[in-house]
């Protein structure tokens, strides 16, 4: 018995076209990481369908199979690039992240990063010098979009933002003119009008994760994660339960083991940190650690808990994956791209 993704690609779909409907430029979708672990193809041709002409992935790897799954119509671009010749026939567009790149893809379409202060990829301030001083640099190149990447676009009032802004305006004026630009991912879209751009380039906010973490979530969730229960048994008031005997039973209590585990995804910092799951609407608590393979709820007095009942661990009546994340002490985007190859994966289509 296995635990069950569900994916709504519908909602994937409505999260893409709401964002499209706030942001006057074109919206991309990026797609790296298997789709933050919803996977690529199936979100990939369901948002071609509704019109998605750009995907943005990480890896020359990703590009291939994407564009083995789309077809030849859509752009598929690849974030950290990759050597001249690489893509074979796939057609991908490589993100010239250095001037050694600019040289390297001398006559092909590319997308240009310049760094505006993430200090990561892109092209250094002294490489765009350079550029400007030597403009046969990339006229061999054709730039179909120049691009860079906020820092902080999570956090509104940072200072960071209206810098890389502006700095993104003043170096695209001198080096790239006339070329379209693209600027924000997902909390820039939310950052105000003066953020968008020609392109916008959201991943996470299309997954349902929330852009705007300081207020509600505007976007639709797009996940749910459910396991079996293997065993449920019965433990007297101090008996302790898995690893460490970190659980102790106060009361005698029903415990039900469930098909899921940190080699899963589920991630082991949830222990202890008041996390409940959802057993046909019943809330249930998390107790005892996460194993590799196993977790444990307290079932007390949920009659509908028996070996082969569903319990939901994430979205629906769950916990939201921004909710287990702040629970585990990190962000969605780690709990998302977490989850396990071992989930049989159900799509609900758009
Ligand atoms: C991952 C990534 C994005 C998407 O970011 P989200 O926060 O998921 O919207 C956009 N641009 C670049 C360069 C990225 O690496």
């Amino acid at each position: 018995m296995q635990g069950c993704l569900t994916i709504d690609l519908g909602a994937v779909v409505a999260n893409w076209r709401l964002l499209g409907a706030r942001h006057a430029g074109a919206v991309a979708a990026v797609v790296k990481a298997d789709a933050y672990g919803l996977g690529a193809a199936a979100v990939g041709r369901a948002l071609r369908d509704a019109g998605c002409g750009t995907f943005f992935v990480a890896q020359l790897e990703e590009g291939m199979a994407l564009r083995e799954a789309l077809g030849p119509g859509p752009a598929i671009a690849v974030l950290n690039g990759f050597a001249r010749g690489k893509d074979g026939r796939a057609g991908l567009l490589p993100v010239l992240n250095s001037l050694g790149d600019v040289a390297a893809h001398a006559g092909r379409d590319a997308i240009l990063h310049v760094d505006t202060g993430m200090a990561r990829l892109g092209l250094e301030a002294r490489e765009v010098v350079r550029l400007l001083d030597d403009p046969g640099l990339l006229a061999g190149v054709r730039l179909r979009w120049v691009m860079t990447h906020l820092a902080c676009a999570e956090t509104p009032a940072h200072a960071l933002n209206a810098v890389q802004r502006e700095r993104f305006a003043g170096l695209t004026q001198r080096v790239a003119r006339g070329v379209p630009r693209s600027l924000a991912n997902s909390s820039g879209m939310f950052l105000g009008v003066d953020f968008a751009s020609d392109l916008a380039r959201p991943g996470a906010a299309l997954y349902g994760l929330n852009p705007t973490p300081a207020r509600s979530n505007p976007m639709r969730p797009s996940v749910t994660l459910a396991a079996p229960i293997l065993q449920v048994r019965e433990v007297a008031a101090g008996d302790s339960v898995g690893y460490g005997a970190a659980w102790i039973a106060r009361v005698p209590s029903r415990i039900a083991t469930v098909a899921a585990g940190y080699a899963d995804g589920y991630l082991r910092h949830l222990a202890g940190a008041g996390v409940v799951g959802s057993l046909l609407g019943r809330p249930v608590p998390l107790v005892g650690r996460i194993s590799m393979d196993l977790i444990t709820f307290d079932v007390t007095g949920v009659s509908a808990a028996h070996p082969g009942a569903m319990l939901t661990l994430l979205g629906g009546a769950a916990p939201s994956a921004d909710a287990l994340a702040a629970a585990a002490g990190t962000i969605g985007y780690e709990v998302l791209t977490a989850l396990g190859r071992r989930y049989r994966r159900d799509y609900l289509p758009a």
